[in-house]
């Protein structure tokens, strides 16, 4: 069958509205803030345009109201080469994430999911065409569960499937069956384990494996990644980096994952060129201003 993208994305997109305070209002208080930036996000535009800026052929298959801040969404993906015609818009008002900054650089978040909780299972199927075109469908949790799951049932075969389970929620064995792999950072694969544990990583990705997904990969922030498939376990160190902003290192790390999968790299190359993505991202600010291009990624040791 002929693949004529690497990668489709169903997934999420929000406007990133920032503001940096020098400590938070209390309940019925007004503070003053800093000019506010707005940024495109949502973790399926993000790995969107992490993976086409990587050089993958790309699509986007979400929702986003018939707004400005919809249409600067849509710009930013069509900016870095993404197919957006299979993003639907109105009947919502675009999504929206509502982060406060606090002089530590800690964020406190409130998102509002507008046109992203209207992505459902007959968009996915009105985009089967698409879906079945794609060498390796990505999926998050910011859309609705039978939404993910829908677009787990319509993959073609051959279409390798990948969820990065955030944020956390109890999965369907039919979508945990599918994962190859399912993407945790290690805060989601605690949650999916039931809580701290003494264990490794490496444990940990075995004890997730026997959960039912295909492959599993951890992030592990600044010490790298683990990953797992019935061949074994692999851990990837982290690259020494100045870290400079860490927002959406997690999605940096998911689309260069899905771009080298889509290109048939093991699982433990794509993670290894992940791991230099998910550093490249941390050395700049924003989230996908941060994503890096091929060429501006480290080079393996080695
Ligand atoms: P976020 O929510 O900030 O987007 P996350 O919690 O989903 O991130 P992390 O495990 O923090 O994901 O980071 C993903 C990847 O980014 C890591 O596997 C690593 O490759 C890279 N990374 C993150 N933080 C650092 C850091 N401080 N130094 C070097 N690499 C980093």
């Amino acid at each position: 069958m002929t693949r004529r993208y690497d990668v489709v994305v169903v997934g999420s997109a929000n406007a990133d509205l920032v503001v940096g305070v020098e400590r938070r209002p209390a309940a019925g208080e007004t503070v003053l803030g800093s000019d506010l930036a707005v940024h495109p996000g949502g973790k399926g535009g993000n790995q969107a345009v992490a993976a086409a800026r990587l050089g993958s052929t790309v699509a986007l298959v979400g929702r986003v109201g018939d707004d400005a801040h919809g249409r600067f969404l849509l710009d930013a993906q069509r900016a870095a080469g993404v197919d957006t015609r299979a993003v639907r818009v109105g009947g919502a008002p675009t999504g929206v994430a509502l982060i406060v900054v606090g002089p530590r650089g800690d964020n406190s978040i409130v998102v509002s999911p507008g046109a992203n909780a209207l992505l459902s299972a007959q968009d996915v199927r009105a985009s089967r065409d698409l879906l079945s075109a794609a060498r390796v469908v990505s999926l998050q949790l910011e859309i609705p569960l039978e939404t993910v799951a829908e677009a787990v049932a319509v993959v073609a075969p051959g279409t390798r499937v990948m969820l990065n389970a955030s944020p956390s929620a109890p999965l369907p064995a039919p979508v945990l069956a599918a994962c190859d792999p399912l993407v945790l950072n290690e805060h989601e694969a605690l949650e999916m384990l039931g809580g701290a544990t003494e264990d490794t990583p490496e444990a940990w990705c075995t004890a997730l494996l026997e959960r039912g997904p295909r492959s599993v990969v951890v992030t592990l922030g600044a010490r790298g990644a683990v990953a797992a498939d019935p061949s074994g376990v692999v851990r990837v160190p982290g690259i020494p980096v100045v870290a400079v902003d860490t927002t959406g290192a997690g999605d940096a790390f998911t689309g260069a994952l899905a771009s080298r999968l889509a290109r048939g790299d093991t699982l433990a190359q794509a993670v290894g060129f992940a791991v230099r993505v998910g550093a490249a991202a941390v050395t700049r600010a924003g989230a996908q201003d941060s994503f890096p291009t091929a060429e501006q990624v480290p080079a393996a040791e080695g």
